[in-house]
């Protein structure tokens, strides 16, 4: 049992050795020969003595035969990477499995990522191979994480030119992640490989405790931690480091780091034991690393000043300001120097001689100025990055006071609320406005405070039409000084980009004073209509008095005078019973008293009222009414009204010779305004018409249209349609107008036919 789990651990580890070789080297390369002919000759051992082997590779296990590996085995977590990101999930070795077959199954499992994606994904390329004895199984789930790295080692790879080069006898590697050297236990001077000295140096200067933490990982015990430093410490030296030397610059600094950085990695708690304890030994391999680079640098510094022995001073200045480093590099260095020629007494006069306290800053420990500079940098970035950001702030304080500015003067009352109904913001205006404080309501929500009832008046009640948009006027009665206002609340929806609702905003205006004038005029109107009524009456029956000749007969001159007063007398009453009526349509006091009656009796007696009239013009008057009166629930005095109205128009806008026809219709199609029965009656001119711009209008208060009525002395106030329009809906009736101009009019209106209080009223449209 323990022997055959130490043979899958050791298959496991061959198993992603062989990948690492591929990978690295090529297939033809003596490295990846030997660790494919290990793997192969265990697992064909390994097979003929259990049968199958099954290898899962899932969450985060390796598990073999149905066994699951430790994780922190050699070449386990390896394995399992290397799959998962292949996504297999499963591959089954059958005994008798070929070499060949081996052979292409780790040469399909390391193709370069870009390359298998091209040939269509590794599932592809392994059914392309036609496997015998190696069956697949891959998993339906691809990692996102992982899809990321793959697109990013490609972008990686590409930098290597080459690199991709399959199928070539001997592909050069580019290798540019310290990852790859760690793993490889590489030194910089293997053949086949080119190392991007950029990325690897750049990746040591940045990331030092990355760096030192694949370092730790990477080894299985003592003897391979100090291997991995050895390499590291000897790659570091001879590869990343000379570059540096070459352009004069301290790279031995950076090495320093990354033995602070090993150290603190070592000397964590979760290494194991002897690490710790061999910890010095490790770092000095690191350090003395640095020491030898920083030789090296100042040799070669040497050399460049022409082995000028005045030039050490300067240099000793420049890369060894710190005495801990002098320290333990003087012997070595002196050893180098004097083989250059330098004399002894030159060196110690540079070197070794004590000199005067250097300032405080150069006693600083190796690479505390080079952070510092560092640091400088940073902070004027930082400092610029401050500047700019301040400037936009400023900017956008001076852009957000102006609208404070302009929000603040308005005369309006400005309200902002959010979706969940608190207040977000409201002007001095609309404090006053609904009397409450600064911030008093801010972020409360509606329904929470008591004065902000108003609003929840605004936010609610008659919904927002399509544009989203809603006047309405709102009674405010506040507590301090006990005035009532009225507000008229112009309320819109703020939408999003995407077009949802954030919230809303409402302008408010106090429409108290206008309300007030209003209510006064109609008052003065009804005032002075019913007082000149009295009068009038008087006058109208003084008249018929003297016309009915009670009092002696008038001559004929005084005759046509009373005439002419009669007339005029008939219009002024009729001027003022108008005025009377709207005035009771304001004060919401016209009322409707309904009887039975029949509807052609009425509308044949108003004809016959105006009968003369339109003869007098040459005018056809035609009635089409039904076979059968229809009985007909309503207020006929108010009816009369409204047809006479209709009717007098009719003749006053149609020229001489002219027809109008007067239909009372039963059945009719117009629009249908109620469930129940209701009665269309229309009148049909062939007079001027009304433009499309004025059918709406003239129903309003004191509007006329635009074409001036025929002037034979008849008077017009623009209250006729006002009234009728009122009266029709006081009978939860409709009135339209359809007219084309020149070609006549046809005035209509629909009621039902029993009067009912509740019926609901239906919405004139024109
Ligand atoms: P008035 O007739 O007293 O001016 P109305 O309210 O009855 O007031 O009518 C308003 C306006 O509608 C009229 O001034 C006229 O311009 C227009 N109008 C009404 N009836 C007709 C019609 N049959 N033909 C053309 N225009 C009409």
């Amino acid at each position: 049992m323990a022997e055959k789990d130490t043979q899958v651990a050791e298959i496991i580890k061959l198993f992603s050795l062989v990948l690492k070789q591929y990978r690295l080297y090529s297939p033809t390369h003596p490295a990846a020969q030997l660790a494919f002919r290990n793997f192969f000759t265990i697992l064909a051992e390994s097979l003929s003595g259990t049968g199958n082997l099954t290898f899962g590779f899932m969450e985060g296990q390796i598990v073999v035969n149905e066994e699951a590996l430790d994780r922190k085995k050699t070449g386990v977590g390896d394995l399992l990477k290397e799959c998962q990101h292949l996504h297999i999930e499963s591959l089954i070795f059958e005994p008798g499995v070929t070499e060949a077959e081996i052979t292409a199954l780790i040469r399909v499992m390391s193709i370069q990522s870009k390359t298998l994606q091209e040939a269509g994904g590794f599932k592809q390329a392994f059914d392309n191979e036609a496997f015998q004895r190696i069956r697949l199984g891959t998993s339906r789930y691809r990692m996102i994480k992982e899809e990321e790295e793959v697109i990013k080692k490609t972008d990686l790879g590409t930098v290597g030119g080459e690199a991709d080069a399959e199928g070539s006898a001997m592909p050069r590697r580019t290798v540019d992640r310290m990852e790859e050297v760690i793993e490889h236990g590489l030194t910089g001077t293997e053949n086949g490989i080119d190392f991007d000295i950029e990325r690897l140096s750049y990746e040591v200067e940045r990331r030092p405790e990355n760096v030192a933490r694949q370092m730790v990982r990477r080894a299985d015990n003592l003897e391979s931690l100090k291997r991995v430093v050895q390499d590291m410490g000897h790659f570091l030296r001879e590869r990343l480091a000379q570059p540096f030397i070459q352009q004069g610059k301290d790279f031995s600094r950076t090495v320093t780091r990354l033995a602070k950085e090993f150290k603190k990695v070592v000397e964590s708690f979760d290494t194991p034991e002897d690490f710790r304890g061999s910890v010095k030994d490790l770092v000095s391999v690191l350090q003395k690393c640095a020491d030898a680079v920083k030789v090296e640098l100042i040799v070669r510094n040497f050399e460049e000043s022409g082995r000028d022995a005045k030039s050490l001073a300067g240099i000793k200045a420049k890369f060894l300001t710190s005495k801990e480093a002098r320290e333990r590099i003087l012997a070595p260095l002196k050893e180098r120097l004097l083989s250059l020629g330098v004399s002894e007494r030159e060196f110690d006069q540079a070197f070794a001689a004590e000199e005067k306290p250097a300032p405080k800053r150069a006693q600083a420990e190796t690479g505390a100025a080079e952070e510092l500079s560092e640091l400088r940098g940073l902070k004027e970035r930082y400092e610029q990055e401050i500047k700019t950001l301040k400037g936009e702030l400023v900017r956008a304080e001076g852009h957000k006071e102006r609208l404070e500015n302009i929000i603040g003067s308005l005369a309006e009352g400005l309200v902002v609320v959010d979706n969940e109904g608190k207040i977000q913001m409201m002007n001095p205006a609309a404090e006053k406005l609904l009397g409450m404080g600064q911030t008093e309501g801010l972020g409360v929500p509606i329904g929470q405070s008591l004065k902000a009832e108003h609003i929840v008046a605004l936010t609610k009640g008659p919904l927002l039409d399509e544009s989203n948009e809603v006047t309405k006027e709102i009674a405010v009665q506040s507590i301090d000084d006990e005035t009532r206002k009225i507000l008229q609340a112009s309320s819109a929806v703020i939408e999003n980009e995407q077009g949802q609702t954030v919230g809303m905003v409402a302008v408010l205006s106090d429409v108290t004073k206008q309300k007030k004038l209003d209510e006064m005029k109609s008052k003065f109107v009804a005032h002075v209509s019913h007082e000149l009524r009295t009068p009038l009456l008087a006058i109208e029956q003084s008249l018929q008095i003297l016309m009915a000749k009670e009092t002696g007969a008038p001559s004929p001159e005084q005759e046509k005078f009373l005439e002419i007063a009669e007339r005029n007398i008939s219009r002024l009453s009729r001027l003022v019973n108008d005025l009377l009526d709207v005035a009771k349509i304001e004060a919401g006091e016209m009322k409707v008293k309904p009887i039975s009656f029949k509807m052609c009796d009425l509308v044949h007696h108003v004809v016959d009222t105006v009968r003369g009239w339109a003869e007098s013009k040459k005018i056809k008057l035609e009635e089409r009414m039904p076979a059968a009166d229809i009985e007909v629930e309503a207020d006929p005095d108010r009816l009369i009204q409204v047809v006479t109205n209709l009717l007098g128009n009719a003749v006053k806008f149609t020229p001489d010779g002219g027809k109008i026809t007067l239909e009372v219709d039963p059945t009719h199609r117009e629009a249908q305004i109620s469930e129940e029965p209701s009665i269309a009656i229309s009148v049909q001119d062939t007079g001027v018409g009304i433009p499309p711009e004025d059918q709406e209008r003239i129903f309003r208060k004191f509007e006329q249209g635009n074409l001036p009525p025929p002037s034979e002395g008849v008077g017009s106030t623009g209250l006729g349609l006002t009234i009728a329009k009122e009266i029709v809906e006081l009978h939860k009736g409709k009135i339209w107008v359809e007219s084309k101009p020149g070609e006549g009019s046809r005035f209509v209106f629909v009621i039902p036919r029993r009067y009912r209080d509740r019926t609901p009223a239906v919405p004139a449209t024109a």
